[in-house]
């Protein structure tokens, strides 16, 4: 199977004792079953010690039962699609089990030196597939995959914000396998991709998603949807303070800082004057993390055909840490790390998040 990679995905360097953010600290270490299954046969005190340090998740949900009854889900069952063969660190995965207990805001096996136990014991290759491969994630559809970095590591966030976009995304197959629906995505993502215009604001570019995702929904589903959605009518003082607040007080709050990042956000008085023209003035910056969220989820909606809900999704993903930043003055870099840790890296919070859009949708 063919897979590819962002450009800027060669030039990654993790910053090791330099990172500002320890991708080893503040969340839930995922174990995959297989690596699950050996720490479980282990013998001794390591693996006595391995074992205390897992707990069991719930079984996590299926896409197709987040929308089975949605009237976005058309015209295919979603159950003939191809699922992930490799464990999954974004969005809906289904494979994941066993996580690490936390020692306090700390992987149980990061060491003070900032060395990982498990891999000094057991070797790089024991670890957690998760560990081996962050931050990168790996998405497979019916004839290709995609490998791509994580903004909620501050290097990659770097690379994303200094590589524009004309020379960051290699397009998807338009014409492979036998999946309609994902030839469609892939055809309109290549589109999208190649028109970004680094000029343009947020503004434009959360519409023009919109308008195409509107249509897009009509081909999909061979009838208008009853609904729509409205991206600049999200702009505006009560349904920014409504997103906000649903983030503060609907999802699970990972980190004090992000607590306290919406805190200041939602207490401020909203001055669209001012963030417009703070967003003209960081439109290359913007579009780029923009076109970020459009790769890495735009053919998402192969699963559940709900593509006004995924455009949604993406656009508010775009829209919040630049808001953020807007009123924090904390960089892009910063903003963007963290929404991505505590929503795009958590299943149920990132569930939640569209889940949100479904119901904003048809209102
Ligand atoms: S967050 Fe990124 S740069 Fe920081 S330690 Fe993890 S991989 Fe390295």
């Amino acid at each position: 199977m063919k897979t590819s990679e962002p450009s800027y995905s060669a030039r990654f360097e993790c910053l090791a004792e330099k990172c500002p953010e320890n991708c080893c600290m503040e969340w839930d270490v995922d174990i995959d079953k297989k690596t699950a299954d050996y720490y479980r046969s282990l013998s001794g005190a390591f693996g006595d010690k391995l074992r205390r340090s897992m707990k069991r998740e719930e079984e996590p949900e299926i896409p197709e039962e987040v929308l089975k009854d949605s009237e976005l889900s058309a015209i295919e069952d979603p159950s003939e699609k191809v699922e992930d063969e490799v464990p999954d660190d974004g969005l809906f995965s289904g494979l994941r089990e066993d996580t690490f207990r936390l020692d306090g805001i700390r992987c149980p096996f990061l060491q003070e030196d900032g060395l990982c136990e498990i891999r000094i014991r057991l070797g790089y290759e024991n670890t957690p597939y998760t560990c081996r491969e962050h931050p990168f994630n790996t998405e497979e559809y019916e004839t290709f995959a995609e490998t791509s970095p994580s903004v909620s590591c501050p290097a990659v966030a770097k690379l994303v914000l200094e590589t524009p976009v004309s020379n960051a995304y290699p397009p998807a197959p338009e014409n492979e396998g036998k999946d309609p629906v994902l030839r469609l995505l892939c055809r309109k993502r290549n589109a999208i991709l190649s028109a970004f215009d680094e000029g343009k604001s947020l503004n434009r570019h959360g519409t023009e998603l919109m308008d195409i995702a509107q249509k897009l929904q009509i081909e999909i589903n061979r009838v208008a949807p009853d609904f729509a959605y409205d991206f600049p009518g999200r702009l505006s003082v009560p349904k920014i303070r409504e997103t906000l607040k649903f983030l503060r007080n609907d999802l699970t709050i990972l980190t004090e800082r992000w607590r306290m990042q919406l805190d200041k956000a939602i207490s401020v008085s909203i001055n669209l004057d001012a963030f417009n023209e703070f967003q003209n003035r960081h439109t290359a910056e913007i579009t780029r993390m923009f076109a970020y969220f459009v790769y890495r989820y735009y053919l998402k909606a192969v699963n559940d055909c709900a593509i006004l809900v995924w455009s949604a999704f993406i656009a508010d993903c775009a829209f919040v840490p630049a808001y953020l930043s807007f009123i924090s003055g904390e960089p892009f870099s910063n903003t963007y790390a963290w929404f991505s840790r505590e929503i795009e890296h958590d299943r149920v919070n990132a569930e939640a998040f569209l889940d949100y859009f479904d119901d904003v949708i048809r209102r």
